[in-house]
């Protein structure tokens, strides 16, 4: 650890700091860039500088790639036992480390330390589900209809992959990639994101102390995230892109992936609508709306970005949701006590506010919040607006903030169009005791994922992803690991 991170551990009051930071981790060897550039890390609740990480440069992502290739052959021929028993290590470490890291992510996402606490139990399952997994994938065997040959099918890691993750979930969104890639026999090469690059750097650390061989994850960061990820999808060992992030960016990287036909797994933007019907648990569905809207304050591609509750209902919920929404408690991630932390950046909290400042003008009240709060850091507070009318931008957008937009609806048909009209399709939340409606509402909304009478649907076991402008493909569960293997069919003459 170099003297500014163990300045950082002291004052955090964190002995266990021994997972920040070294430089670029390179087939096992922490480095710094070719050039020897930085970035820095802030933490949003406070704007100070905690950190610097290399800026990696063309020349170090070749290196990256060298190395994932060099331990490509070892780790797709290891055992699957052996690559699961590593997997199961790598769990263990995270759950004992758990403390130390959510205060990490707290530290430099600012999410409340509870919400970090979540991340992390929800990131190290994915080690756990998927070294299960690792020992149980299977081919297939049959007769071919001539009866001439047989036909035997079996599924072969992809090939080396790039990871790119975005701050908003800076351990789930790289274990919900790397453990099912690992569990399928491929090497890796992280970049997560600039603002939150401490975590991926510490869980880094936690690989190679489980045991994951040299250069089997590679992890760097870097300010030029276009040419480096263009230069590797241009090598010809790459096989595979993995990508969270925005809709925008997600387009143009799969332009780029085209170019050299790589696969591609997009995990994108969304905009998802929380329903209300007038039969539901009023108790219950303003609880599914604080988890939804609120976890992670609102940043997570999940949250509710749209509430419509139905008119006979709608004054008791908009009233219930005020009262819970402006009893939560604003302030450091890394303060214990914290509901709400703050948000990424300044230009977050901007974008916030003219999102909020356009649906008042085009007629939303607001119930609570509403203007950006003043002081050092970037927070926006907790924030209700009822009637808000469907022209405005916010129902259109995601807001990625602590910004609940009430409007109410009268009809099951009115609703279902009103939840279509995006161009996302990510999740959607429905609130009703009658399970025949809830069942055929789903069936009709335009969405990977559905909360039936849940405010949370994130299970490492389950297939997380979109339709439409949301994404392709599914993380978590038997699916995760397939977008990471292919088909190997033999035709086998009898
Ligand atoms: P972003 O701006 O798209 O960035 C995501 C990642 O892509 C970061 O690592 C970023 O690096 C990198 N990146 C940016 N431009 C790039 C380029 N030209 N080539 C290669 N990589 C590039 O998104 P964000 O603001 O970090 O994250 C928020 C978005 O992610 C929201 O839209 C949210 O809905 C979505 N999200 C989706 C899911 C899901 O599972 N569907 C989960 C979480 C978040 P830098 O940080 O260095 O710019």
């Amino acid at each position: 650890m170099n003297t500014s991170s163990q300045a950082l551990a002291d004052d955090q009051g964190i002995s266990e700091f021994h997972t920040i930071s070294h430089g670029l981790y390179i087939g096992g060897q922490w480095r710094q860039s070719a050039d020897g550039r930085g970035i820095r890390v802030i933490d949003p609740s406070t704007e100070a500088i905690i950190a610097a990480v290399p800026d990696a440069t063309l020349e170090d992502a070749a290196a990256a790639v060298d190395a994932a290739a060099k331990a490509a052959h070892g780790w797709r021929t290891m055992s699957p036992r052996r690559r699961s028993e590593i997997l199961r290590r790598c769990f263990e470490l995270m759950t004992e480390r758990s403390e130390a890291l959510a205060t990490l992510i707290a530290l430099e996402n600012g999410k409340a330390l509870r919400d970090a606490r979540g991340e992390i139990a929800y990131a190290a399952e994915f080690f756990r589900w998927n070294a299960e997994a690792a020992v149980r994938i299977t081919g297939e065997f049959g007769t071919a209809p001539s009866g001439t040959n047989r036909i035997v099918v079996d599924y072969e890691p992809i090939g080396i992959c790039v990871l790119i993750t975005p701050w908003n979930f800076p351990a789930a969104m790289a274990t919900r990639k790397i453990a099912p890639a690992l569990a399928a026999g491929c090497t890796v090469i992280l970049k997560p994101a600039s603002e939150t690059p401490l975590t991926a750097y510490a869980l880094a650390a936690l690989y190679q102390d489980a045991g994951v061989p040299p250069g089997v994850v590679n992890v760097l960061t870097t300010t030029s995230p276009g040419p480096v990820t263009a230069a590797m999808l241009a090598d010809p060992r790459v096989r595979k892109l993995s990508f969270t992030g925005s809709t925008g960016v997600g387009r143009a990287l799969l332009a780029e992936a085209a170019k050299h036909v790589v696969s591609c797994s997009m995990e994108l933007g969304g905009n998802a609508p929380f329903i209300v019907f007038d039969d539901a648990d009023l108790e219950a569905a303003l609880d599914g709306a604080m988890v939804a809207k609120m976890r992670n304050a609102g940043e997570a591609c999940t949250a509710a970005n749209r509430l419509y509750v139905q008119s006979g209902i709608y004054e008791a919920f908009c009233d219930g949701l005020e009262k819970r929404m402006s009893s939560l408690m604003v302030g450091a991630g890394t303060d214990p006590d914290t509901e709400c932390g703050p948000m990424i950046t300044r230009k977050a909290v901007e974008k916030i506010d003219r999102l909020v400042t356009d649906a008042v003008a085009r007629g939303a009240r607001i119930m609570c919040g509403g203007s950006v709060l003043s002081g050092g850091g970037f927070f926006y507070p907790p924030t209700v607006l009822r009637d808000v009318p469907g022209d405005a931008r916010m129902a259109h957008e995601e807001i990625f903030g602590p910004v609940a937009p009430i409007s109410s609806f009268e009809t099951e048909v009115e609703v279902i169009a009103r939840a279509n009209d995006t161009e996302y399709g990510l999740a959607a939340y429905i609130y009703t005791r009658d399970l025949a409606r809830g069942m055929r509402v789903a069936a009709r909304i335009e969405s990977g994922m559905i909360a039936l009478n849940r405010g949370l649907m994130s299970d490492p076991a389950a297939p997380f992803g979109g339709v439409k402008q949301s994404g392709l493909g599914r993380e978590g569960g038997q699916h995760g690991i397939s977008e990471f293997m292919e088909a190997k069919y033999i035709a086998v003459t009898i």
